[in-house]
């Protein structure tokens, strides 16, 4: 029996985003990776690009949903669920309730961007006319340990302190609730 075949759905396919993570890592980008399931089957999948199209929308959730939109020919993701390694951003948040997704799972919290319970909860703002159902915390250390090496190698590269670096495009640190520091 496969590892993968142990694993909960959340879990299984969180392992395809964290993949998606790593892509965007051996780039140089903020490693943030997403995948859009719909009955089972991946229909969409991105990383974060912000640097290589020097395009500050180019989040990983963004990318995954353009994508399964084109996959599946269509405007609205009902039916859909969204997994990506780290809380999503005000931008992206606001982009699974305009896709109408049905659900977000996501891996570590981000407590400088997090918009999808830290800072904010724009999935589950009942003011919006859409809800998305949000689960918080899956494959969490895995996705926390990749953004802190991503970024002590960036800190060795740059030889900068430890300190204002970019999170998933967006500004500051993306802790996952506890420090990334030690290197
Ligand atoms: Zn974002």
């Amino acid at each position: 029996m496969s590892l993968s075949s142990l694993l909960d759905p959340d879990r299984r396919w969180m392992r395809l985003a964290l993949m998606e993570a790593e892509r965007a890592f051996e780039a140089g980008e903020v490693p943030v990776g997403a995948v859009v399931v719909r009955g089972g089957q991946v229909v969409g999948r991105g990383h974060n690009q912000v640097e290589r199209l020097a395009d500050p929308t180019a989040h990983a959730e963004v990318l995954a949903i353009s994508a399964a939109c084109q996959t599946l020919g269509t405007k609205f993701l009902d039916g859909c669920t969204l997994y990506v390694t780290l809380e999503p951003c005000p931008m992206c948040a606001g982009a699974l309730v305009w896709a109408r997704l049905d659900r977000l799972v996501f891996g570590a919290f981000d407590e400088k961007a997090g918009a999808a319970s830290t800072l904010y909860d724009i999935p589950r703002d009942p003011r919006l006319n859409h809800q998305v159902d949000t689960v918080s915390g899956v494959e969490a250390e895995a996705s926390a340990d990749l953004l802190r090496a991503f970024f002590r190698q960036r800190r060795r590269q740059l030889g900068t302190p430890p300190q204002g670096v970019a999170g998933d495009g967006a500004p500051g640190d993306p802790p996952p609730h506890r420090p990334i520091e030690p290197s």
